[in-house]
């Protein structure tokens, strides 16, 4: 089953989406992962996390799904997430915007990204779902390409050393 964790990853590495969704876990303990957790345990507590049918989303207004990363590092794969988040709700008749809160390390800024998804655009989304699905049946992961997110990457030492 597809989440939005997972639609990110397949953004961001299509390697580290294979890995995580077969559950090759590897603990991780970098600076990033460690900022990770303590603003999924701030937001936990201030429990404005909403679990519905295996998403998990930040914060839900009338209008707004808010989805909080900590940095804009990969703008582009949390922004593939949250388009899954409001493709679920549509389907489950819940329609909003989508907005994505980065906020900055050792900072008080955050930047904003909205998003609005067309009938066009939600189709050609959920195919790429659906391919993303077949690629998940393959039976070895993609073979790794170094680039530059792969120094912070949980899964580094387990592709290159
Ligand atoms: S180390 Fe690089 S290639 Fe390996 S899973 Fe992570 S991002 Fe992908």
């Amino acid at each position: 089953m597809l989440t939005g964790t997972v639609v990110n990853y397949h953004t961001h590495c299509k390697r580290q989406c294979w890995l995580f969704y077969h559950h090759i876990n590897l603990e991780d303990n970098s600076e990033d992962v460690r900022i990770g957790r303590i603003l999924h345990e701030l937001k936990r507590q201030e429990k404005e996390e909403i679990a519905l049918d295996g998403i998990k989303l930040d914060r839900v207004t009338g209008e707004y799904v808010t989805e909080i990363k900590k940095s804009d590092a990969d703008l582009a794969a949390a922004m593939a997430q949250l388009e899954y988040y409001l493709i679920v709700l549509r389907d489950k008749g819940i329609e909003r915007k989508g907005r994505l809160e980065c906020l900055e390390k050792n900072r008080q800024s955050k930047s904003v990204h909205t998003l609005t998804l067309t009938d066009e655009q939600i189709e050609e989304r959920k195919a790429q779902y659906r391919r993303i699905e077949e690629f998940l049946d393959s039976d070895s992961p993609p073979a790794p390409v170094l680039k530059r997110a792969c120094k912070k990457c949980a899964y580094y030492e387990y592709c290159f050393v």
